[in-house]
């Protein structure tokens, strides 16, 4: 059965409650489509209001991170049961900005992602290779190492049902996009991986998103990708240019 794509927002740290709401309403009916999946992951703060502004449209809306403990003393956190509750179906962990600043590492990931699946939550997880690694040649041993990290003690039903985002470093946030062969080679790589771990079935049902400068320019040769099922999108999720994305066929 194909797979069906999937184009998520990551608003990152932008977006105040009235201004998140605003955008939900400029984009409504320039992100409706039938035949991808639409996910806006926005700031906490934004979240109960995100939910209700897309009631009744085709957008599900996910969280940007979350805390692997039910509840307690963990000032600041937040967990994956807050967030269902409020209507949140997705959940972007192990971003490289939370890797980085907030340096959070492939066993807490690990955590995070086993605690989102118990919670009924589709994680989104993210992997990727810095500049150094890449001129290193060391990039499919380090998405593999990410990938088989953070999934140990995942089921191969829960892994067919997740989605992987490969997200190079030195794309995010930068306008350099990898070209077309240099995703498609390492999103082929996550998904041998994954049937490396688990099994072909697996690998032929769990949905591979590229990350990094996607734009409504790129998106269509990106996404034409096989191993390509989709994109995770930061900059270009705030704007018109989002609709685009989604549309780019
Ligand atoms: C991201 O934040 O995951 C991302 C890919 O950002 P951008 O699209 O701005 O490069």
């Amino acid at each position: 059965m194909a797979r069906k794509k999937i184009v998520a927002g990551n608003w990152k740290m932008n977006m105040t409650p009235s201004q998140a709401v605003a955008l939900c309403e400029e984009l409504k009916d320039l992100v409706k489509s039938e035949d991808v999946d639409v996910v806006y992951c926005v700031p906490a703060i934004d979240i109960v209001p995100v939910v209700e502004a897309v009631k009744g449209t085709n957008v599900e809306v996910g969280a940007e991170n979350m805390y692997f403990e039910d509840k307690g003393a963990y000032t600041g956190e937040i967990s994956a049961s807050m967030l269902v509750d409020a209507g949140v179906k997705y959940v972007i962990i192990g971003h490289s900005e939370r890797r980085d600043y907030f340096k959070e590492d492939d066993c807490l990931l690990n955590k995070k992602v086993k605690k989102a699946f118990e919670a009924g939550l589709t994680p989104i997880l993210c992997c990727g290779e810095t500049l150094e690694q890449r001129e290193m040649g060391i990039t499919l041993d380090w998405i593999r190492m990410q990938i088989k990290s953070d999934l140990v003690g995942v089921t191969a039903e829960q892994a067919a049902s997740m989605v992987i985002a490969y997200e190079p470093i030195w794309a995010i946030g930068t306008g350099k996009t990898a070209t077309t062969e240099q995703a498609q080679e390492v999103c082929k790589a996550v998904r041998d991986c994954i049937a490396e771990i688990y099994d072909a079935a697996t690998a032929e049902a769990v949905r591979i998103q590229y990350g990094g400068s996607v734009n409504a320019a790129n998106a269509a040769e990106l996404f034409a990708q096989p191993d390509i099922d989709g994109g995770l999108v930061g900059g270009a999720s705030l704007k018109a240019d989002f609709g685009k994305i989604v549309n780019y066929k």
